[in-house]
């Protein structure tokens, strides 16, 4: 079973453990759960330092709180949008994805409602879909001002990432 593979791969971790430094970076980064991508690895960043926030896709959208939380509570203010090449959310549409979780609670009382709530923030153009969020997250009023924001396509099948889109949000103007 997949749960006893980790707990393994945690003891042998945990025997020769060395508690990290925490050295706050003023960085977060936003990617997909996609399990090719690996942040820490591919950016270079060192355990202890830089924050990642994940969910399918990599969406802007679904990781807000979590973005909120690193700037008020952190200061943050680079933010670092990553999708991918050949992205799952890219193979199916939001009114798909809710006819499927319909279909599999079918007589279940108040599914219908729940997943219509959800908005999956399906992919149709992954370099779009980059342009998009950075711009969902410049234009939104609880991002701080003056926080960097870009985004970054990042492909499967070199490893190397690219730059497509760049927003710096305007300094209060008091
Ligand atoms: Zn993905």
């Amino acid at each position: 079973m997949a749960t006893q593979e980790f707990v393994q791969a945690n003891e042998i971790y945990a025997a020769s453990f060395k508690k990290p430094q925490l050295v706050p970076k003023d960085l977060l980064i936003v990617s997909c759960m996609d399990p090719r991508i690996q942040p820490y690895e591919q950016l270079g960043f060192k355990i202890g330092s830089g924050g990642i926030v994940r969910n399918a896709g990599g969406s802007a959208h679904n990781a807000l709180p979590s973005i909120i939380v690193s700037q008020q509570n952190f200061g943050v203010r680079n933010l670092a949008i990553f999708h991918h090449t050949d992205c799952g959310m890219t193979k199916f549409t939001t009114a798909g994805m809710r006819e499927k979780v319909k279909e599999a609670n079918r007589g279940r009382e108040g599914v219908a409602e729940l997943i219509d709530a959800i908005d999956f923030h399906c992919i149709t153009d992954v370099e779009e879909s980059v342009k998009s969020d950075v711009e969902f997250l410049a234009g939104h009023s609880l991002i701080a001002p003056g926080t960097n924001i870009t985004g970054w396509v990042y492909d499967v099948e070199t490893g190397k990432i690219s730059k497509v889109a760049d927003a710096l949000t305007s300094s209060s103007s008091i």
